[in-house]
């Protein structure tokens, strides 16, 4: 069986360090924001080439905790996709924001500037760019567009740690990057976390702040939430942060073999000029899509789908107003397809994969 992806392939390749990692933890004397959380924001911040870093609950968490220490919430509008994890658009509306969607571009999938300025209001305050699938979004363009209105710029890197545009990783490009850390992320812990990383001192207080109940001193000066990031799972991501830009090589080396498909039916991923890819998801374009995942599922090959219903169509989503077309979100949604991708896939077992979409469109 060859399924999309693997978290327990990953702890079984670090089993030893992070056996005795979490020993470490369990024979110390602080279970929550200890030593091991530091030694993560400090190495992240690190790796990352930002100031500060802030582990924290989750992805989701990451994102709400940058909006409220931005001060953004009833009101305030946020520029961003319906194409993406639903979490994105969840952070959003439990600030009391209204997320304003706009529509993708077809080649990489991710929020397409030219609708921008169609999209902003006088209560626009942010724009959340996901950076989908393990590549930059449009950069270039939409941090231009932040300065020029002064709009924060809040980097979704939840799909895309370790990655580059212009050598620099993403999450060190906007006011914050935010990181969630669940299982089959890049960097994933085994259970849930997340980080944030920024260089503006005086939000990265803010944020600590929020992260447990507002506390300064525990006397809570402001209002906050409870997301905090555990020890072990702290120690876990220390283990696989060492080891973040080699899984990512081995990401990469498992893509060249799928895009050695030569179909007319299928369009491999394109990377973006001046953009590394991480591949956290392998995502092609492909005709009889369903179909395909049929028979890949008979061959025991588990092909996944991200995502099969744009966010703005799924019921909880549906009532917000829709004024700006979405017209290619809702299109690709048919057309796309994840391939098996994580890096301890296999060799073999890729061009197992290549060769039964070959099978398929070639019978
Ligand atoms: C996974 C993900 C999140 C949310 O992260 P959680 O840790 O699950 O809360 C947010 N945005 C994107 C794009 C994601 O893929």
């Amino acid at each position: 069986m060859i399924v999309c992806a693997n978290p327990k392939a990953q702890y079984k390749s670090y089993k030893s360090e992070i056996d005795e990692a979490i020993s470490k933890v369990l024979e110390g004397d602080k279970y929550i924001l200890g030593d091991e959380v530091l030694a993560l924001e400090t190495e992240f911040a690190n790796f990352n080439g930002s100031k500060y870093c802030i582990g924290v609950g989750n992805g989701t968490d990451a994102i709400e905790i940058s909006l409220r220490a931005l001060n953004i919430g009833y009101g305030d509008e946020i520029i961003t996709v319906s194409h993406t994890a639903v979490a994105t658009l969840s952070a959003i509306e439990r600030v009391g924001a209204c997320p304003v969607l706009v529509d993708i571009d077809p080649d990489y999938f991710s929020l397409d500037s030219f609708h921008l300025q169609e999209a902003l209001t006088s209560n626009t305050k942010a724009i959340v760019l996901v950076h989908l699938y393990g590549q930059a979004g449009n950069l270039l363009a939409i941090e231009e567009f932040c300065k020029k209105n002064d709009l924060h710029l809040i980097e979704d890197v939840a799909q895309a740690h370790g990655a580059l545009y212009k050598g620099k990783r993403l999450g060190s490009f906007g006011k914050v990057g935010c990181f969630s850390c669940y299982p089959t992320k890049n960097l994933g812990a085994i259970g849930d976390g997340g980080l944030i990383t920024t260089d503006d001192e005086t939000l990265y207080n803010e944020m600590l702040k929020v992260r447990e109940y507002g506390w300064v001193k525990r006397n809570s000066v402001t209002k906050g939430i409870n997301s905090r990031l555990d020890e072990i799972q702290a120690a876990i991501l220390r283990v696989k942060l060492k080891y973040l830009d080699q899984d990512n090589y081995r990401r990469n080396e498992i893509a060249k073999i799928y895009n050695s498909i030569n179909l007319e039916e299928l369009q491999i991923p394109l990377t973006r000029p001046d953009s590394s890819h991480v591949y956290h998801q392998y995502v092609c374009k492909v005709q009889k899509r369903d179909q395909l995942m049929g028979y890949l599922s008979n061959n025991n090959i588990f092909a996944g789908i991200h995502y099969p219903l744009p966010a703005h169509q799924q019921p909880a989503y549906s009532e917000l107003a829709q004024p700006h077309s979405l017209e290619i979100t809702e299109k690709i949604c048919k057309e796309i397809i994840s391939l098996p991708m994580y890096p301890e896939l296999p060799k073999e077992s890729a061009l197992l994969v290549k060769e039964k979409i070959e099978d398929f469109y070639c019978k």
